[in-house]
């Protein structure tokens, strides 16, 4: 069965959150006056084991899921993350095609990690990265991790044979946006697509401010005011960037405008966080708890409609909503929790 909710809009991907700790402490996400020493990280009992989310993902594909990103937190700190992906690279669509297993990470330990992960069946990896200069990196990351570090990860990426190699910058205005032209520069002719991704306004914990937003048009413009840029479509409905091309063929770069243009009506996102929570949105202040039923011997088929009645109930679009929203309802969660 392929599940749609109360908006049409099917599940396509699931985003899973392996742990909600991270070697950055990213001011826009994980702000060390909170996330520090006396913050109460999930203890490892609470974590979803490795057969755990292998059975919840059969169960999200089984309802229309082709796609699983492995998230956080920083996925790579999770002891023998390769063995997750190779269980999880072995899985097959309803249509019998090979689930596509990504992973988005910071790549502080991505030298360490890309051979495992190549050979663990891993098709894709998006890397973060908020600037080029030391002092730009560190001010975004509020860490003592050298650019070069990160650079290296994406190169050991490169030599062990990823080819769909992203890099996700997230631009806060006054911050790094004197940035956005060095990395365009940096990352043309190289085969690796950088993306642009607004500030938004996810978890309660980071003091957004709608004036640090630097829209994506405006970025656009920039860019293309030093190398010309045309348009590209879609390479699938519901994909959340933007793309575009340098028109000397320098290679794509693609927007996500997540706070100025909300894409809410093509969200096909579901997501898992650590402790096995079920979010349909990145905004959600509450989710369904599928880690106890799991452990107290529930079936599958019984979990399976679980998920699907809330999938069918999901009518949220908190994106579309931002600006007329004057309080929320809750406590939003955060991005470590549920996964970027
Ligand atoms: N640690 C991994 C990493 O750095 O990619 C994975 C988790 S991180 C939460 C996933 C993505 O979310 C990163 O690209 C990060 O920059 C982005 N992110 C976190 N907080 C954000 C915010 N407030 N606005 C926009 N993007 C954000």
């Amino acid at each position: 069965m392929h599940v749609i909710d109360t908006l049409h809009r099917p599940m396509r991907d699931l985003r899973i959150s392996i742990t909600d700790r991270c070697n950055l402490r990213c001011t826009y996400c994980m702000p060390r006056k909170i996330f520090n020493e006396n913050h109460g990280f999930l203890p490892r009992a609470e974590l979803l084991s490795f057969e755990e989310i292998e059975r919840l993902a059969k169960l999200f594909i089984q309802l229309g899921a082709q796609k699983i990103r492995l998230t956080g937190g920083e996925p790579l700190l999770r002891r023998s993350v390769e063995h997750l992906i190779e269980s999880l690279a072995k899985l097959r669509t309803r249509e019998g095609n090979p689930v596509e297993v990504a992973l988005t990470t910071n790549a502080v330990l991505l030298s360490q990690k890309a051979q495992a992960l190549k050979d663990a069946g891993l098709s894709r990896i998006t890397v973060s990265l908020d600037g080029l200069t030391e002092k730009t990196f560190r001010r975004m990351s509020d860490s003592d991790v050298s650019v070069k570090t990160v650079l290296d990860g994406i190169a050991a990426a490169q030599r062990v044979g990823f080819v769909h190699i992203k890099v996700n910058m997230v631009v806060k205005r006054g911050v790094n946006d004197h940035e956005i032209i060095p990395m365009a520069n940096h990352f043309r002719n190289s085969g690796i697509v950088l993306r642009f991704i607004e500030f938004m306004d996810v978890g309660g914990t980071n003091g957004w401010r709608m004036d640090e937003v630097v829209p994506a048009r405006e970025i656009l413009e920039q860019i293309d005011s030093r190398y010309s840029l045309v348009q590209i479509g879609p390479n699938y409905a519901g994909e959340v960037a933007e793309r575009w091309r340098y028109t000397d063929g320098g290679g794509e770069i693609g927007v996500i405008a997540s706070v100025t243009q909300a894409f809410c009506r093509e969200c096909t996102r579901a997501r898992i966080s650590t402790d096995g929570k079920f979010y349909t949105c990145l905004f959600a202040v509450s989710g369904e708890n599928l880690r106890d039923p799991l452990r107290q011997g529930t079936t599958d088929m019984a979990l399976a409609g679980l998920i699907a009645d809330c999938w069918e109930r999901r009518s949220d679009r908190y994106s579309e909503l931002r600006h007329a929203a004057t309080k929320m309802p809750g406590k939003k969660i955060e991005m470590s929790y549920i996964g970027g």
